[in-house]
């Protein structure tokens, strides 16, 4: 019933305490966000470093905080990609002397799924479902017919959304990460500048972002040589709305041609409130038998309590690892 869970694929060391796969009984994220800022994007030998500081730490800090004693844990899930290598050894290696150590069996997630699984704390799944996953590395429409099948039916040809967010930030002079802040100064400004759409009245369910950075970029650089001022928050407005017309566009059509029950929004871009409300609109007016579930903001970002969630399920289909279970950083759902 009680499952420790460890995530370290990227820059936040995470460790949770989940009860029943659906319930946070701690959920610590130590995250290294100000270590990688001055770079502009995530160092992986940084990353390593932090968790291996990091690590025990959470670990110590979860179990105190769930207050439950080590022998009522019944299993420690932990994420063994996609990510950095470096980054998910160290959580590999800490989950597997603890689960080691305590006798306990070891739960194989993947990050993907984890962020899908973030959807279970709101509420049950029901299949069919379809996953919109947009996230720092990742942009795919899956569709689940179960708990554990995944058909990844469209995805981004190029960069991921959130990457988007990040590169286009950085041109503002915006700092890493900068897709909250784009939501805000979205929020303020009007879509006056139109980027394109880029292939949204395709027939297929993929994505691409790098023609509308590339467009948001030249503008930016154009308008600089000729000494002409642009408003960021109607720049941050037009890329935003391209982004989420695309983005809803697809989804909508991806949950009628394969008419499921459910639709998850999941990822770190997921927190974003402009795609929030507008898919929510979409999906109120054009899919009306559909139940519509974000994870809350907190859990759309990388966290520990949505690996427990993926582990639980994981669990109870008897899926475990041996000591040998590696790394596999480029593993897809
Ligand atoms: P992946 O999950 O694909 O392995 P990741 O774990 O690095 O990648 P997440 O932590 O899930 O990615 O998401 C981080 C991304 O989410 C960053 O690119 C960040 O800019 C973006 N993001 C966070 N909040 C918002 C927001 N409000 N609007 C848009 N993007 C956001
Ligand atoms: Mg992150
Ligand atoms: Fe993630």
């Amino acid at each position: 019933r009680l499952i420790l869970a460890i995530e370290s694929s990227c820059d936040e060391t995470s460790v949770a305490v989940i009860e029943d796969g659906n319930k946070i009984l701690s959920n610590i994220i130590a995250s290294q966000i100000n270590s990688h800022k001055r770079f502009g994007g995530v160092v992986p030998e940084v990353a390593s470093r932090h968790h291996v500081e990091q690590i025990i730490g959470c670990m110590e800090e979860a179990l105190e905080e769930a207050d439950i004693k080590v022998d009522e844990l019944g299993g420690v899930a932990v994420t063994y990609g996609p990510g950095l290598v470096g980054a998910l050894l160290i959580g590999l290696t800490a989950a597997k002397s603890f689960a080691w150590a305590n006798g306990l069996p070891l739960i194989p997630v993947n990050h993907m799924s984890g962020h899908i699984y973030a959807s279970r704390f709101v509420s049950e799944m029901s299949f069919p479902m379809m996953a919109l996953l947009v996230s720092g590395g990742h942009t795919e429409l899956v569709y689940m017919k179960e708990h554990g099948s995944y058909e990844i039916i469209g995805e981004t040809r190029d960069d991921a959304c959130g990457e988007a967010y990040d590169k286009v930030g950085r041109v503002l002079g915006l700092s890493y990460p900068s897709g909250k802040e784009i939501d805000e100064m979205a929020h303020l400004g009007e879509d006056t500048y139109h980027f394109p759409r880029a292939m949204m009245k395709e027939d297929n369910f993929d994505f691409s972002f790098s023609g509308l950075k590339s467009a948001f970029i030249n503008l930016v650089h154009n308008a600089e040589q000729r000494n002409e001022t642009l408003d960021n928050n109607n720049l941050a407005a037009s890329f935003q709305s391209s982004v989420i017309d695309v983005l809803v566009s697809k989804t909508i059509r991806a949950c009628q041609e394969y008419d499921v029950k459910q639709l998850v929004m999941a990822g770190g871009v997921a927190a974003n409130k402009g795609l929030r409300e507008r898919l929510t609109q979409a999906v109120e007016s054009e899919l009306v038998d559909v139940d519509f579930v974000v994870p809350p903001f907190k859990l759309c970002g990388d966290n520990a309590a949505m690996i427990g969630a993926a582990g639980f399920i994981e669990a109870k289909k008897g899926h475990f690892a041996d000591w040998s279970l590696n790394a596999k950083p480029s593993i897809t759902l």
